[in-house]
C-alpha cells in the first residue's frame, strides 16, 4: 500500500456536524465529502464505531477495503467463535445464535443485518490508501475511487490481512497456505499444520476427519493454552491415539515440492507431504500506522500508543478499535473486549467538539 508520510493537521474550526460538500473555489464541481468521522475498516468494531457516531448524531463513512466484516468472510467455512453470541454482539443488538456458541455463518448474518437495518454508510470494496494533514485542519483521506475529508479518523483495521510468515525456503509454494478454509480438498492428501492455536487445531481435526494424513509441527512442548476446551481433549487424544502424528519444540526447515524437513529435539527429520497449512498467526499493518505517525514500542510487541480511556494515538484526532490496538500481542484483543471502544472514542470525539465550539 502506498501511503504518504502523514502531516499533522491543524484544527483550524471545529468539524462538521453533518456531512459537508466541499466545493472548488473556481468551479461548482463537487470535489470531496467532509465527514466528522472516517471509520478505517468494516469489522465488526468498525461497525460498532459506525452505530455509536450515528446514534450521536455524528456524520461519519466506513471505508473497507474488502466485503462487509472481510475477516470473519475470510475466516474457516466451518469455524465455531469462542464467545457465546452475546459477547460479540454490537451496539446493544441482540445477536440470536443457534447453539451456545455462534459459528461463522451467523455472525456473518448478523453483521449483516445490523448494517443494513441500521442503514449504515459502508463503502465496500474501496480500500484507504493515503491519510494527509487537510489544508484546513483534519484529515484528507484517499482511496482508489475518491478523496474525502474528516476531522477525526477511527483506524479498525484489525490484524488477519497480514500473516506471519515462517521465513523459510519453500514458503512461496503453491501448496503452502496461511488461511484454511475448508477440509474436502485435503481428502486422502498428506497435511502438515503448522501452529497449535485454535486456528491449528480445528485444522488438523476437520482434515483428519476428511481422510487425510495430518502431521503438526509445534513450537512449543504442548498444545496451545488458548485452545477452546471444549476442543483441546479432542486434539490431545488423537495425537496420543497416533491418528494425528505431532512434533512438539519442533520447526519446520524447508517446503519442497513433495516432501518437508522439520527441525526435531532429535534432529532434522525428512516426511513426505503434499499440502502445508501454516497457520502462525497474524499482524496488524504496522508499516500504515507508522506512517499516519502512530508509535509503536520499540519491543517486538509493537504496541501502538493509545491512550486506553479515550483510545486517541499519539496523533490528536487519530484513534485506534479493534484488535488492531495489541499490536504482536494479537490475542489480547478481541470482539468481547473491544466493543466499549466504540462508545470511549464517540465520547472523546464529543467532548472535544464540545470545547471548540
Ligand atoms: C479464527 C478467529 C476466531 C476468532 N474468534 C473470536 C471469538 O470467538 N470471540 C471474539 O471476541 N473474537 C474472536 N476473534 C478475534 C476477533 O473476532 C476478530 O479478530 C475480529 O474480526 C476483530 O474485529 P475488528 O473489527 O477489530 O477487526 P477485523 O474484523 O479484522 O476488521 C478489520 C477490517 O479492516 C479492513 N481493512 C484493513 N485495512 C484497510 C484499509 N487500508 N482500508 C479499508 N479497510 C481496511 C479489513 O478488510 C477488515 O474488514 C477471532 C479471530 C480469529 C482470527
Amino acid at each position: 500500500m502506498n501511503v504518504p508520510l502523514f502531516v499533522r493537521p491543524v484544527r483550524t474550526k471545529p468539524p462538521s456536524s453533518g456531512p459537508e460538500l466541499i466545493t472548488s473555489p473556481y468551479s461548482a464541481t463537487l470535489m470531496t465529502t467532509k465527514y466528522d468521522i472516517i471509520i478505517v475498516g468494516g469489522g465488526p468494531i468498525g461497525i460498532s464505531c459506525g452505530l455509536a457516531a450515528k446514534k450521536a448524531g455524528l456524520s461519519y463513512l466506513i471505508l473497507e477495503k474488502g466485503c462487509l466484516v472481510n475477516s470473519l468472510y475470510n475466516y474457516p467455512l466451518n469455524m465455531t467463535f469462542f464467545s457465546t453470541s452475546e459477547k460479540i454482539e454490537i451496539g446493544g443488538i441482540p445477536f440470536v445464535s443457534n447453539n451456545i456458541k455462534p459459528t461463522r455463518n451467523e455472525a456473518l448474518e448478523y453483521y449483516r443485518r445490523v448494517a443494513v437495518s441500521n442503514r449504515l454508510d459502508i463503502h465496500l470494496q474501496e480500500p484507504v490508501t493515503a491519510v494527509r494533514g487537510a489544508e484546513n485542519g483534519g484529515f484528507e483521506v484517499e482511496t482508489p475511487r475518491q478523496k474525502y475529508t474528516a476531522g477525526n479518523l477511527i483506524i479498525a483495521t484489525g490484524f488477519y490481512d497480514i500473516p506471519v510468515n515462517l521465513q523459510i525456503p519453500g514458503e512461496n509454494l503453491p501448496k503452502v497456505t496461511h488461511y484454511y478454509k475448508e477440509p474436502h480438498f485435503y481428502a486422502m492428501e498428506k497435511v502438515v499444520v503448522v501452529g497449535a492455536s485454535n486456528s491449528a487445531v480445528d485444522a488438523a481435526l476437520e482434515t483428519l476427519r476428511k481422510g487425510a494424513e495430518v502431521t503438526m509441527i509445534v513450537r512449543g512442548p504442548a498444545i496451545g493454552n488458548r485452545v477452546k476446551y471444549w476442543v483441546k481433549p479432542d486434539i490431545e487424544n488423537r495425537i496420543k491415539e497416533g491418528s494425528v502424528k505431532a512434533y512438539f519444540n519442533s520447526t519446520l526447515k524447508e517446503i519442497r515440492e513433495r516432501e518437508v524437513d522439520i527441525d526435531t529435539p532429535d534432529g532434522v527429520i525428512t516426511i513426505p507431504n503434499d499440502y502445508v497449512i501454516a497457520l502462525t498467526g497474524y499482524q496488524p499493518n504496522f508499516s500504515f500506522l507508522q506512517q499516519l505517525g502512530i508509535q509503536l514500542s520499540p519491543d517486538e510487541k509493537k504496541e501502538p500508543s493509545y491512550n486506553p480511556d479515550t483510545m486517541e494515538t499519539n496523533i490528536g484526532h487519530i484513534y485506534l478499535a479493534g484488535v488492531v490496538c495489541g499490536g504482536m500481542n494479537t490475542h489480547l484483543w478481541f470482539i468481547e473486549n473491544s466493543r466499549d471502544h466504540a462508545d470511549k472514542i464517540i465520547s472523546s470525539i464529543l467532548h472535544q467538539k464540545a470545547l471548540v465550539s
